[in-house]
């Protein structure tokens, strides 16, 4: 491993904390491709089939809208199960994810996670409405359970969905990656009160605002998470996406360092996200979180 900066290393502790709290809260079909809105869905169908009966259209956009999750009301997390068949996962499941994490974790003297983050390459960063979602076209991947996980993209939960001990950190950052058979590692990172993040402080000026809205990305804005590290300083632990279909099998790891966000910063993803997009922290049940 090449030798990096101190300031590199500190950010990759962050961002490695970040991943932790990487529950992959969009569904699978979501984190290779762009998300298609209900809304884009709906208009598609229109413009495709001019000749449907309205009475059709309705239909077809009731399906969708039935389908359709958010983080209050009837259709919030407590409903998820509910509200399709696809999302039964949320409500029987037995490793759901968000947990709360009790720091008095089982000593495992676990492996380090390696990251290799050398040629960041970030093809956009969205607002789908449930998060700020930066993709990514390549340059990342961790080495977890001897296997590579390529970063398919990163996204924002505010407040944070895992808590330590109960408690919740302003900001908490979903970093996503897949191995060749599609299965998930999720790096959560925790970012609390403090000096002002330079990888965040570049998003926030590309922050699209409105739900749909994409914006570009320059791939300078990620040079401060590039490198290679390791780390062990994190709460493993298997779990799921936070977000419908909940689907189970996550490998879950969550940084123990917590980075720091400014009050400007955090404001930013807040006036972005309009309210709060965190599950509730969902049972352990037989689950056992080692660090
Ligand atoms: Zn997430």
């Amino acid at each position: 491993m090449k030798k990096i900066s101190t300031s590199i290393v500190s950010f990759l502790f962050i961002s490695t904390a970040a991943l932790s709290w990487a529950e992959t809260s969009l569904p699978v079909a979501e984190i290779a491709k762009p998300i298609v809105t209900p809304a884009n869905t709906i208009d598609m169908a229109k413009a495709t089939t001019p000749i449907e009966k309205p009475t059709t259209v309705v239909t077809k956009a009731h399906a969708q809208s039935s389908h359709s999750w958010s983080y209050t009301g009837q259709t919030g997390p407590a409903h998820w199960g509910d509200l399709s068949e696809k999302y039964s996962t949320c409500q029987s499941g037995k490793n759901q994810s968000p947990i709360n994490i009790d720091s008095d974790a089982i000593e495992a003297d676990l492996p380090a996670v390696k990251f290799k983050y050398n040629m960041l390459t970030p093809k956009n960063i969205v607002n789908t409405g449930h998060s700020i979602q930066v993709n990514m076209w390549s340059g990342g991947s961790i080495n977890v359970d001897n296997q590579n996980f390529d970063l398919k993209q990163f996204h924002f939960h505010t407040p944070s969905e895992n808590t330590i001990n109960g408690k919740h950190a302003p900001l908490e950052a979903h970093f996503v990656h897949l191995n060749k058979a599609g299965d998930i590692a999720v790096v959560a990172m925790l970012f609390e009160p403090g000096a002002s993040d330079r990888t965040l402080a570049a998003l926030v000026k590309s922050m699209p605002n409105n739900k749909g809205e994409t914006n570009k990305l320059d791939s300078k804005v990620l040079k401060h998470m590039e490198g290679e590290f390791k780390s062990s300083e994190y709460f493993r632990f298997n779990g799921s996406l936070t977000t419908p279909p909940c689907t189970e099998g996550v490998r879950w790891i969550v940084m123990r360092k917590p980075m720091g966000i400014s009050d400007s910063q955090l404001l930013a993803f807040q006036k972005a996200l309009k309210q709060p997009n965190s599950r509730p922290v969902q049972p352990l049940n037989a689950r056992i979180v080692s660090k």
